[in-house]
Protein backbone atom coordinates (compact mmCIF):
# COMPACT_ATOMS: atom_id res chain seq x y z
CA UNK A 1 0.00 0.00 0.00
CA UNK A 2 1.19 3.38 -0.70
CA UNK A 3 2.16 5.88 1.86
CA UNK A 4 -0.14 8.87 2.01
CA UNK A 5 1.09 12.24 1.01
CA UNK A 6 3.43 14.64 3.43
CA UNK A 7 2.20 17.97 3.67
CA UNK A 8 4.28 21.20 3.17
CA UNK A 9 2.89 24.51 4.17
CA UNK A 10 4.01 27.27 1.69
CA UNK A 11 3.56 30.89 2.80
CA UNK A 12 3.24 33.08 0.03
CA UNK A 13 2.20 36.10 -1.77
CA UNK A 14 4.97 36.23 -4.47
CA UNK A 15 5.28 34.95 -7.91
CA UNK A 16 8.07 32.42 -6.77
CA UNK A 17 5.45 30.54 -4.32
CA UNK A 18 2.91 30.32 -7.48
CA UNK A 19 5.87 28.71 -9.29
CA UNK A 20 6.96 26.26 -6.09
CA UNK A 21 3.24 25.34 -5.51
CA UNK A 22 2.75 24.19 -9.18
CA UNK A 23 6.27 22.37 -8.97
CA UNK A 24 4.93 21.08 -5.88
CA UNK A 25 1.88 19.49 -7.52
CA UNK A 26 4.13 17.41 -10.06
CA UNK A 27 5.22 15.29 -6.94
CA UNK A 28 3.07 12.51 -5.73
CA UNK A 29 4.64 12.62 -1.98
CA UNK A 30 3.87 16.40 -1.36
CA UNK A 31 1.22 17.67 -1.10
CA UNK A 32 1.17 21.84 -0.65
CA UNK A 33 -1.03 23.80 1.33
CA UNK A 34 -0.29 27.79 -0.06
CA UNK A 35 -0.68 30.22 2.56
CA UNK A 36 -1.93 33.77 1.59
CA UNK A 37 -2.27 36.77 4.20
CA UNK A 38 -5.22 37.67 2.14
CA UNK A 39 -4.39 41.44 1.43
CA UNK A 40 -4.53 40.95 -2.33
CA UNK A 41 -7.80 41.33 -3.72
CA UNK A 42 -7.68 39.02 -6.81
CA UNK A 43 -4.80 36.72 -6.08
CA UNK A 44 -3.52 34.54 -8.80
CA UNK A 45 -4.57 31.13 -7.09
CA UNK A 46 -2.17 28.24 -7.12
CA UNK A 47 -2.93 24.41 -7.14
CA UNK A 48 -2.60 22.85 -4.21
CA UNK A 49 -4.73 23.75 -1.33
CA UNK A 50 -5.41 27.12 -0.20
CA UNK A 51 -5.39 28.78 3.05
CA UNK A 52 -5.92 32.81 3.48
CA UNK A 53 -6.46 34.91 6.47
CA UNK A 54 -3.20 34.20 9.09
CA UNK A 55 -2.91 32.14 11.80
CA UNK A 56 -3.13 34.65 14.73
CA UNK A 57 1.12 34.52 15.28
CA UNK A 58 3.42 32.63 16.41
CA UNK A 59 1.22 30.27 18.84
CA UNK A 60 -1.71 30.27 15.91
CA UNK A 61 0.82 28.52 13.61
CA UNK A 62 2.11 26.32 15.72
CA UNK A 63 -1.02 25.15 16.30
CA UNK A 64 -2.13 24.34 12.67
CA UNK A 65 1.66 22.73 12.03
CA UNK A 66 0.77 20.32 15.00
CA UNK A 67 -3.59 20.01 13.75
CA UNK A 68 -2.47 19.51 10.14
CA UNK A 69 1.14 17.51 10.80
CA UNK A 70 2.77 19.54 8.52
CA UNK A 71 6.23 18.27 7.44
CA UNK A 72 7.90 21.06 6.32
CA UNK A 73 7.61 24.74 6.02
CA UNK A 74 9.01 26.79 3.59
CA UNK A 75 8.37 30.49 3.42
CA UNK A 76 8.62 31.96 0.19
CA UNK A 77 6.77 35.33 0.99
CA UNK A 78 8.09 38.63 -0.04
CA UNK A 79 11.41 40.04 1.47
CA UNK A 80 9.83 43.23 2.94
CA UNK A 81 7.18 40.63 4.72
CA UNK A 82 9.21 40.55 7.75
CA UNK A 83 6.84 39.27 10.42
CA UNK A 84 5.65 36.43 9.01
CA UNK A 85 9.43 35.68 8.19
CA UNK A 86 9.83 35.60 12.24
CA UNK A 87 6.78 34.08 13.21
CA UNK A 88 8.13 30.84 10.75
CA UNK A 89 11.63 30.90 11.82
CA UNK A 90 10.25 30.93 15.44
CA UNK A 91 6.95 28.08 15.23
CA UNK A 92 9.75 26.02 13.10
CA UNK A 93 11.93 26.49 16.49
CA UNK A 94 9.31 25.27 18.79
CA UNK A 95 7.62 22.84 16.51
CA UNK A 96 10.82 20.99 15.00
CA UNK A 97 9.84 21.55 12.15
CA UNK A 98 12.13 22.08 9.27
CA UNK A 99 12.34 25.49 7.81
CA UNK A 100 13.68 26.86 3.86
CA UNK A 101 13.44 30.32 3.48
CA UNK A 102 12.90 30.87 -0.58
CA UNK A 103 14.16 34.69 -1.17
CA UNK A 104 15.50 36.07 -4.70
CA UNK A 105 18.66 38.12 -4.56
CA UNK A 106 18.58 42.03 -4.11
CA UNK A 107 19.59 44.31 -6.87
CA UNK A 108 23.24 45.51 -6.42
CA UNK A 109 22.32 48.61 -5.61
CA UNK A 110 24.26 51.53 -7.98
CA UNK A 111 26.79 54.43 -5.98
CA UNK A 112 24.71 57.37 -7.25
CA UNK A 113 21.34 55.91 -5.34
CA UNK A 114 19.77 56.99 -2.47
CA UNK A 115 19.46 54.04 -0.41
CA UNK A 116 17.46 53.85 2.84
CA UNK A 117 17.34 51.74 5.70
CA UNK A 118 13.04 51.83 5.85
CA UNK A 119 10.03 53.65 4.30
CA UNK A 120 9.94 56.40 7.21
CA UNK A 121 13.69 57.28 6.22
CA UNK A 122 12.73 57.06 2.26
CA UNK A 123 10.06 59.80 3.90
CA UNK A 124 12.18 61.91 5.87
CA UNK A 125 14.46 62.34 2.66
CA UNK A 126 11.52 63.68 0.82
CA UNK A 127 10.27 66.02 3.20
CA UNK A 128 11.13 69.32 2.00
CA UNK A 129 11.69 68.27 -0.97
CA UNK A 130 9.80 69.05 -4.39
CA UNK A 131 9.98 66.75 -7.12
CA UNK A 132 8.26 64.28 -8.88
CA UNK A 133 8.21 60.72 -7.55
CA UNK A 134 6.97 57.27 -9.23
CA UNK A 135 6.55 55.42 -5.68
CA UNK A 136 6.10 51.87 -5.96
CA UNK A 137 5.97 50.41 -2.78
CA UNK A 138 2.58 49.12 -2.49
CA UNK A 139 -0.10 50.46 -0.48
CA UNK A 140 0.70 49.59 3.13
CA UNK A 141 3.01 52.36 3.86
CA UNK A 142 2.59 54.99 0.94
CA UNK A 143 0.84 57.25 3.66
CA UNK A 144 4.17 57.81 5.37
CA UNK A 145 5.15 60.30 2.87
CA UNK A 146 2.18 62.89 3.83
CA UNK A 147 4.90 64.48 5.31
CA UNK A 148 6.12 65.67 1.80
CA UNK A 149 3.68 68.49 0.79
CA UNK A 150 5.56 70.03 -2.18
CA UNK A 151 6.30 66.95 -4.21
CA UNK A 152 3.93 65.59 -5.97
CA UNK A 153 3.42 61.30 -5.82
CA UNK A 154 2.21 59.18 -8.54
CA UNK A 155 1.58 56.60 -6.31
CA UNK A 156 1.71 52.77 -7.83
CA UNK A 157 -0.10 49.71 -6.60
CA UNK A 158 -2.28 46.87 -7.67
CA UNK A 159 -5.05 47.60 -5.13
CA UNK A 160 -6.63 50.77 -4.02
CA UNK A 161 -6.25 51.79 -0.98
CA UNK A 162 -8.52 51.26 1.66
CA UNK A 163 -8.87 54.77 2.41
CA UNK A 164 -7.73 57.81 0.59
CA UNK A 165 -4.44 58.30 1.17
CA UNK A 166 -2.92 61.20 3.44
CA UNK A 167 -0.47 62.43 1.03
CA UNK A 168 -1.73 65.81 -0.64
CA UNK A 169 -1.09 65.80 -3.93
CA UNK A 170 -1.11 62.20 -5.71
CA UNK A 171 -2.51 59.95 -8.36
CA UNK A 172 -2.98 56.79 -7.99
CA UNK A 173 -1.61 54.38 -11.00
CA UNK A 174 -3.92 51.10 -10.45
CA UNK A 175 -1.86 48.57 -12.25
CA UNK A 176 -0.16 45.01 -11.99
CA UNK A 177 3.21 43.92 -13.24
CA UNK A 178 5.38 42.71 -14.70
CA UNK A 179 6.25 46.31 -16.62
CA UNK A 180 8.37 46.35 -19.59
CA UNK A 181 11.08 48.60 -19.64
CA UNK A 182 9.54 50.41 -22.31
CA UNK A 183 6.14 50.77 -20.60
CA UNK A 184 8.30 51.80 -17.33
CA UNK A 185 10.25 54.53 -19.65
CA UNK A 186 6.95 55.99 -20.79
CA UNK A 187 5.13 55.99 -17.40
CA UNK A 188 8.94 58.17 -15.96
CA UNK A 189 8.57 60.59 -19.37
CA UNK A 190 4.74 61.12 -19.66
CA UNK A 191 4.47 61.91 -15.78
CA UNK A 192 7.45 64.29 -16.00
CA UNK A 193 9.10 62.08 -13.08
CA UNK A 194 12.40 63.18 -11.71
CA UNK A 195 12.03 60.79 -8.61
CA UNK A 196 11.77 56.69 -8.62
CA UNK A 197 11.07 55.54 -4.97
CA UNK A 198 10.94 51.64 -4.59
CA UNK A 199 11.93 48.59 -2.05
CA UNK A 200 14.90 46.30 -2.89
CA UNK A 201 12.27 43.41 -3.44
CA UNK A 202 14.76 42.20 -6.54
CA UNK A 203 13.81 40.02 -9.46
CA UNK A 204 13.88 40.34 -13.18
CA UNK A 205 10.68 41.76 -14.04
CA UNK A 206 10.80 44.67 -11.14
CA UNK A 207 14.44 45.37 -12.28
CA UNK A 208 12.71 47.23 -15.79
CA UNK A 209 11.61 50.36 -13.52
CA UNK A 210 15.38 50.74 -12.11
CA UNK A 211 16.83 50.23 -16.03
CA UNK A 212 13.99 52.69 -17.36
CA UNK A 213 14.94 55.63 -14.51
CA UNK A 214 18.78 55.30 -15.48
CA UNK A 215 17.45 55.38 -19.31
CA UNK A 216 15.48 58.83 -18.52
CA UNK A 217 17.93 60.10 -16.08
CA UNK A 218 15.60 59.41 -13.44
CA UNK A 219 16.91 59.60 -9.50
CA UNK A 220 16.47 56.03 -7.67
CA UNK A 221 15.46 56.19 -4.16
CA UNK A 222 16.06 52.38 -2.83
CA UNK A 223 14.63 50.96 0.47
CA UNK A 224 16.25 48.59 1.35
CA UNK A 225 15.07 45.10 2.34
CA UNK A 226 14.89 44.30 6.42
CA UNK A 227 16.92 41.79 8.50
CA UNK A 228 15.40 38.36 8.65
CA UNK A 229 16.33 35.49 11.25
CA UNK A 230 18.91 33.51 9.42
CA UNK A 231 17.93 29.81 8.89
CA UNK A 232 18.43 28.20 5.55
CA UNK A 233 17.51 30.15 2.66
CA UNK A 234 17.29 29.57 -1.41
CA UNK A 235 17.34 31.69 -4.19
CA UNK A 236 15.62 29.49 -7.02
CA UNK A 237 12.20 27.75 -7.16
CA UNK A 238 14.05 24.98 -8.35
CA UNK A 239 16.32 24.63 -5.49
CA UNK A 240 13.60 24.65 -2.79
CA UNK A 241 11.59 21.67 -4.75
CA UNK A 242 15.09 19.96 -4.22
CA UNK A 243 14.89 20.90 -0.59
CA UNK A 244 11.70 19.66 -0.02
CA UNK A 245 12.62 15.98 -1.87
CA UNK A 246 15.40 15.26 -0.09
CA UNK A 247 13.13 14.98 3.41
P1 LIG B 1 3.94 40.89 7.37
O1 LIG B 1 3.94 42.31 7.84
O2 LIG B 1 5.20 40.14 7.43
O3 LIG B 1 2.86 40.04 8.18
C1 LIG B 1 1.81 40.63 8.93
C2 LIG B 1 0.83 39.52 9.29
O4 LIG B 1 0.10 39.13 8.12
C3 LIG B 1 1.48 38.24 9.80
O5 LIG B 1 1.78 38.33 11.18
C4 LIG B 1 0.45 37.21 9.45
O6 LIG B 1 -0.63 37.24 10.35
C5 LIG B 1 -0.10 37.72 8.14
N1 LIG B 1 0.58 37.13 6.96
C6 LIG B 1 1.52 37.70 6.16
N2 LIG B 1 1.84 36.88 5.16
C7 LIG B 1 1.11 35.76 5.32
C8 LIG B 1 0.99 34.54 4.61
N3 LIG B 1 1.70 34.32 3.47
N4 LIG B 1 0.13 33.61 5.08
C9 LIG B 1 -0.60 33.83 6.20
N5 LIG B 1 -0.53 34.96 6.91
C10 LIG B 1 0.30 35.92 6.48
O7 LIG B 1 3.35 40.79 5.89
P2 LIG B 1 3.01 41.96 4.82
O8 LIG B 1 4.24 42.77 4.57
O9 LIG B 1 1.73 42.61 5.27
O10 LIG B 1 2.74 41.09 3.52
C11 LIG B 1 1.56 40.33 3.41
C12 LIG B 1 1.69 39.37 2.23
O11 LIG B 1 1.89 40.11 1.03
C13 LIG B 1 2.87 38.42 2.36
O12 LIG B 1 2.38 37.10 2.18
C14 LIG B 1 3.84 38.82 1.28
O13 LIG B 1 4.45 37.72 0.66
C15 LIG B 1 2.98 39.62 0.31
N6 LIG B 1 3.71 40.78 -0.25
C16 LIG B 1 4.24 41.72 0.60
C17 LIG B 1 4.93 42.79 0.05
C18 LIG B 1 5.56 43.83 0.94
O14 LIG B 1 6.17 44.77 0.40
N7 LIG B 1 5.47 43.73 2.26
C19 LIG B 1 5.06 42.90 -1.34
C20 LIG B 1 4.49 41.91 -2.17
C21 LIG B 1 3.82 40.85 -1.61
P3 LIG B 1 -0.75 36.23 11.60
O15 LIG B 1 0.21 36.74 12.63
O16 LIG B 1 -2.18 36.36 11.98
O17 LIG B 1 -0.39 34.86 11.13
Amino acid sequence: MSRPPKSVLLLGGTEEAYRLAEKIAQEPDWCCITSLAGVTRNPKIPPGELIKGGFGGVEGMAGYLRERGVSALIDATHPFADQISRNAFETCGKTGTPLLRLERPPWPAQPHWQCKSNVKEAARFFQNREERVLLTIGRQEADEFHISPSSYFLVRMIDPPDSPLKISNHDLLLMRGPFSVESERRILRDNRIDWLITKNSGGKSGSNKLIAAEEEGVSVCLINRPELPDGEKVETVDEAAEWLLRL
